[in-house]
């Protein structure tokens, strides 16, 4: 068999680039040869896996590039504070189109692994007779249910309940509940606005694509990647927990904020399944009123706790309540900025994940084995929820209702407290605590030699060998 040469091409979010360079030393460990196109402020964990030993091949292309209306110091997602920078954000992202088409006429691969919002690489893999595999990085639960809201037309195709705000989708495995506020308000809006646009796009790329990689395994939701697969009909691979793909995994993304060794001494000195961890991923921000809420709530819990708090970034002054560290400074560490946490999930004093559902962050508390408190806040995050709570039965909600990806609030600390009161020592909590574990050992195995997903990446790269560009004819 042919060596296969893939290139991925992520987007600049930590939430978008850490499993794609984890898909990248999958790849590598498994004989393929595989390149990441990303811009120079995400190049740094690449050049490190690659020092680290995984013979990940790297270029480097600018950003923002020539052409764009972007200021030059806006070089990530999470700087995208307010619609103008968005707009410019998203226009950029479609400059790089020819920059990386010039790079794949120099590395000529047998195939593109991109991101999904980056919807013209489908006719850029066309233009090299290669297929492009999307990547969306999320699971096939999130992807059954993206695929019921149509753009300003969300409320098509569910099921209105009694309650006017909440409504039930159908066709799926399970009956699943969500309310109104919860839904993506791009898509809710009737007129085209710049997001609507690239979902559209998105959407339209489909005719170019050629399938699907999936960052899941077959035992966590299988029946949605049946659903995904044979009823609606996209060609798929779930290879994941890609989490697991190597040993040397802990550090991912950004530097740490806080040392680690300390961040394990202070871990090491707690008891199993005593610790609270508390993080909202790369991107979300809590309004100054829901960072008090959130600091009273973890005081309330009574338990050992550590809270990561992400800065707001036109705040100058501390962003963690005034005296709240010094009130719990044996029970709870602070880590302003940058944790390393799959370090601190994998660990055995932690018992409980406070998350916002970002796919990433639940596997990887899927991947531990540590029971979820789930605190949606943007995205398809509501949707992970419910995976978590009402299909896995590995977790419990703080009951958020809102869409909001800045400033979020709303979420009062009685209900979070009693959350995670019921995750950490609830009459359900042990046998959440098993089902955890349970999931855990299914991750492992999947990965393993002979695993489900194991077998996938086997089949994909055979398919990826065999394949044939169509011609002008079939396209037609
Ligand atoms: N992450 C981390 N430390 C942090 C915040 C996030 O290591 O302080 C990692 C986290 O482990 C996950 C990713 O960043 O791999 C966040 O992705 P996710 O899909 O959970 O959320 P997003 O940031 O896209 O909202």
């Amino acid at each position: 068999m042919k060596l296969l040469h893939i290139v991925l091409i992520p987007t600049m979010a930590q939430g978008h680039m850490i499993p794609m360079l984890d898909m990248a030393k999958l790849f590598t460990s498994r004989g393929l040869r595989a390149t990441i196109i990303t811009t120079p402020s995400f190049s740094a964990p690449i050049t490190q896996a690659r020092l680290s030993g995984f013979n990940i091949g790297l270029v480097v292309t600018p950003f923002p590039p020539q052409g764009s209306s972007l200021p030059q110091n806006i070089v990530s997602f999470d700087q995208m504070t307010d619609p103008d920078l968005a707009s410019k954000f998203l226009g950029a992202m479609e400059l790089l189109q020819e920059p990386v088409e010039e790079i794949l006429q120099q590395l000529r691969p047998d195939c593109i692994i991109s991101d999904m919002f980056l919807p013209w690489t489908a006719d850029s893999a066309a233009k090299f007779s290669i297929p492009r595999l999307a990547f969306y990085g999320t699971g096939f639960f999130a992807r059954c249910l993206s695929e019921k809201f149509e753009i300003h037309k969300p409320l098509d195709n569910v099921t209105m309940t009694s309650d006017p705000e909440a409504i039930l989708v159908p066709g799926l495995p399970h009956e699943l509940k969500f309310v109104i506020p919860q839904l993506c308000p791009f898509f809710l809006e009737e007129t085209a606005n710049d997001f609507t646009k690239m979902f559209e796009k998105m959407n339209e790329s489909w005719k170019k694509t050629y399938g699907e990689v999936v960052n899941s395994f077959d035992e966590l939701e299988s029946g949605y990647a049946n659903h995904y697969k044979n009823v609606i009909g996209r060609k798929a691979w779930e290879i994941g927990p890609l989490l697991l793909c190597s040993e040397k995994n802990h550090h991912r993304g950004n530097e740490s904020a806080i040392d680690e060794h300390e961040c394990l001494a202070w871990l090491d000195s707690k008891k199993p399944n005593s610790v609270v961890y508390v993080c909202f991923g790369s991107l979300a921000t809590f309004s100054r009123a829901q960072l008090t809420e959130t600091a009273a709530a973890l005081e309330a819990s009574g338990q050992d706790f550590i809270w990561v708090v992400r800065k707001n970034e036109r705040d100058e002054e501390d962003w963690v309540p005034l005296g709240f560290e010094e009130r719990v400074r044996n029970k709870g560490l602070i880590i302003r900025g940058w944790a390393p946490q799959v370090m601190i999930l994998y660990h055995v004093s932690v018992g409980a994940f406070v998350t916002h559902c970002g796919w990433n962050s639940t596997l990887e508390g899927v991947c531990a084995g540590v029971p979820m408190v789930t605190w949606p806040l943007f995205a398809e995050q509501f949707f992970n929820e419910k995976l978590v709570t009402e299909v896995l039965g590995t977790g419990v909600s703080v009951g958020n209702k809102r869409w909001m990806l800045r400033d979020s609030e709303g979420v009062e600390r009685e209900a979070v407290a009693r959350a995670v009161e019921e995750v950490m020592v609830g009459g359900g909590a042990e046998e959440m605590r098993r089902r955890a574990q349970r999931y855990k050992e299914m991750a492992k195995k999947a990965v393993e030699e002979d695993g489900s997903s194991y077998n996938n990446l086997n089949d994909l790269i055979e398919e990826l060998s065999n394949y044939v560009a169509p011609t002008k004819q079939d396209i037609n």
